[in-house]
């Protein structure tokens, strides 16, 4: 890891050591060392969907609601193949480092995440630890939606053709009223979000955040074109004195000096770190 900046590297472990609580604040960037694609990163939406680059059809067209109702079998193709995707996925190893940093503080250790992907959950972390601000595709609403009610999605098993990005099989519906269902997800234009599980998750993130100190965020993988995990880590720096390790590849800039940049992917960065730590040990 030489191309990664040793003093910011030795600061983010001063950083951990000196710790009482962690956050892990996680985007899209923190899956790809888990082959998960990244849409806004290099090759972006159609390298990991060339069925809807043939069709010309962009990210925020497939990813929204009016979707299910205009072409439900290509809305159920695109998130059935996600959820088989993550389903089958296996978490990198940087979700271990993290949960064991965690483990060893006083206060211990929440997530905010943007991934709708379960992934935190997979590598064991706690779902009363785990904020997805942008919910989950493991969960399933009505798409109308007639009430505010959410359920699993484990019962669904999606048959999609990639070819074409389409659902072979019938997709869910909502056991109330019948109509289509669909992931428990902020999309495109998104008025029918049921937030509810989501403002729970927050909600238990701020009791805790009122009582922790001595704060460290090691932000993952979030970049500036969906902000809302940024957004989150720069509001506990401000807000909650804590301590900003930004790791990233491309958009590492800091708020402030006391915080640490580190440019690189998520895996590498957090190995280099706890390489660093047993050192010191
Ligand atoms: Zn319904």
């Amino acid at each position: 890891m030489a191309d990664m900046d040793n003093t910011a590297i030795q600061r983010a472990a001063d950083l951990i050591e000196d710790a009482d609580a962690l956050v892990v604040a996680a985007g899209a960037g923190m899956g790809i060392d888990s082959g998960l694609p990244d849409f806004r990163g290099p090759g972006g939406f159609w390298a990991a969907h060339p069925a809807l680059g043939r069709r010309g059809l962009e990210f925020y067209e497939v990813a929204s609601p009016r979707t299910f109702e205009t072409d439900p079998a290509l809305a159920w193709g695109f998130y059935g193949h996600r959820l088989g995707l993550y389903r089958h996925t296996a978490p990198h190893a940087g979700f271990g480092i993290v949960k064991g940093w965690g483990a060893r503080m006083f206060q211990g250790c929440r997530v905010f995440t943007s991934n709708v992907d379960g992934q935190f959950q997979r590598a064991g972390f706690s779902d009363d630890v785990i904020t997805e601000c942008h919910g989950s595709i493991h969960h399933l609403q009505c798409s109308r939606p007639c009430c505010g009610d959410l359920w699993s999605s484990e019962d669904f098993a999606p048959a999609v053709d990639d070819e074409t990005c389409t659902l072979l099989n019938a997709p869910p519906k909502c056991p109330w009223c019948g109509a289509i269902a669909r992931p428990n997800i902020m999309m495109f234009n998104d008025m029918g979000w049921v937030d509810r599980r989501s403002k729970v998750q927050e909600a238990s993130l701020r009791r805790w955040l009122g009582e922790a100190m001595r704060i460290v965020v090691i932000e993952l993988g979030a970049g500036t074109a969906i902000p809302s995990v940024r957004h989150f880590s720069h509001e506990l720096v401000v807000n909650h004195g804590a301590r900003l390790v930004r790791i990233n590849p491309r958009e590492q800039s800091v708020p402030t000096q006391r915080d640490v940049p580190i440019a690189g992917p998520a895996l590498a960065a957090l190995q280099t770190i706890a390489t660093v730590l047993a050192g010191r040990r």
